[in-house]
């Protein structure tokens, strides 16, 4: 009695770089699904961890301009997404310092917080076939 659960501190579901499964961010920073990417479909962030930024550019989009810096992975320079410096409208404001992902370039995993992992040897071990 009286035990204290904390297994959803850091978010059940993490996303990871879709080439290097480094960890991105998690489902608890998710803002938006409804962007679009050159790829397709693309997610919008409150905070990224382990990016790459390019310079700062000006760039027209949909919803007006802004200034942006294309974010790639730290760890393998895949391309990723891009973040929000600057919006110039004044109802886009809210995207300034968030990070867009394209929803091709990550990966979506579950965290291990349960701790139900299995070690993947184990499945081996037991396969004996001749
Ligand atoms: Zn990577």
């Amino acid at each position: 009695m009286g035990r204290t659960y904390l297994e959803h501190i850091g978010g059940a579901k993490l996303f990871t770089c879709g080439s290097c499964e480094t960890v991105l961010t998690n489902k608890n920073e998710l803002v938006s699904t409804r962007f679009t990417g050159a790829t397709g479909r693309a997610f919008l962030f409150d905070k990224v961890v382990n990016l790459k930024f390019s310079d700062v550019q000006d760039r027209q989009m949909l919803t007006g301009r802004h200034m942006v810096r294309d974010v790639s992975c730290k760890n393998c320079d895949a391309k990723l997404g891009w973040i929000y410096e600057f919006a110039t409208e004044e109802n886009q404001k809210y995207k300034e310092g968030k990070v867009i992902l394209e929803r091709a370039l990550i990966a979506e995993a579950d965290s291990f917080e349960d701790g139900e992992t299995i070690p993947p040897t184990h499945n081996n071990r037991d396969r004996t076939q001749s």
